[in-house]
């Protein structure tokens, strides 16, 4: 019975393991590494301080790269390297890294995601680390800015590897059929003659065409407003994130009904005052205590 305890406790610990908050941060398995290599005498060599510097100066000189990437390289035992990327990345995006080594050989590669601050002199953040045998790293990113990519082999392995790095919607397109090409009118563009701006983005789309949740969660709100028309809210509590769909032609759902991402929620209509405007969704997402933020990233 305690066995089966520490199991599941070790079981748990692995599925949190990339999503670690700050103050509980345990070591990453780049820095487990480290103190392996540091305990068997082997961070004294000449290889191991080669390893350990190589390390080092990728976080101080990370090469800036622009998304998608995809490149082969070697990295030889005897040269120990260690690839630094500088990434600059939006709210709303899911970055996934992968490595896929040439050979049949497994290989152990560190994967490491620090978050860059504005302030100059500050050491990058460590993020979110891929597990120890695993040559993916995935992370939403929750903030724009800077951020560092990290790609070490581990010490003594000569190999070669395909390194690709890209993003994607970190939501699902809540138009059925269509893509962020649909999108005609974007977060901030003017309204009123300038006296207000516009909290969402506008995706065109013949009229009854089926509106998806965009994200898992409940519907909060079912109603009819001036502005809006018919609309529904849809409170996305794993991001702390309430989404705004509106001039809908027709409501799919009840208020408290709990929603998968995808699910039909309504229908795209010109109801409010989108009445002289061809039908379309107008979506937007408001922050829990921050208020509108910009949809595109998020489902482009
Ligand atoms: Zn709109």
């Amino acid at each position: 019975m305690k066995r089966l305890l520490v199991l599941v406790v070790l079981g748990a610990l692995a599925a949190c393991g990339t999503q670690r908050p700050a103050f509980i941060r345990t070591q990453t398995p780049h820095e487990a590494y480290t103190d392996s290599l540091r305990r068997a005498g082997l961070a004294e060599t000449a290889l191991g301080l080669e390893w350990l510097a190589a390390a080092e100066a990728a976080l101080r000189e990370p090469v800036r790269a622009k998304l998608p990437v995809a490149m082969t390289t070697e990295y030889p035992a005897a040269e120990p390297r260690a690839f630094g990327y500088r990434l600059t990345l939006q709210r709303g995006r899911v970055l996934r890294v992968e490595v896929t080594p040439a050979g049949d050989e497994p290989a152990l590669v560190f994967l490491d995601l620090f978050r860059l601050d504005q302030a100059p002199d500050t050491p990058p953040r460590p993020l979110a680390s891929a597990d120890r045998d695993a040559l993916v790293l995935e992370r939403e990113i929750d903030r724009d800015g800077d951020y560092l990519l990290r790609i070490q082999p581990e010490l003594l392995r000569s190999g070669t590897f395909t390194i690709s790095q890209d993003t994607t919607a970190a939501l699902s397109f809540p138009v059925d059929g269509r893509t962020s090409a649909a999108v005609q009118s974007f977060f901030r563009d003017a309204r009123d003659g300038g006296r207000r701006e516009h909290h969402g983005i506008d995706i065109f789309a013949p009229r009854d065409t089926p509106v998806h949740a965009a994200a898992g969660g409940v519907v909060s709100q079912v109603g009819t407003n001036n502005l809006g028309g018919n609309v529904v809210w849809l409170w996305d509590a794993r991001r702390g994130h309430s989404h705004y769909y509106a001039h809908l032609a027709s409501q799919a759902v009840s208020t408290g009904q709990v929603v998968q991402a995808g699910e039909v929620i309504g229908y795209v209509g010109n109801t409010g005052n989108a009445r002289t405007t061809a039908p379309h969704l107008h979506f937007g997402i408001y922050a829990r205590g921050e208020g509108p933020i910009d949809p595109l990233p998020f489902v482009q």
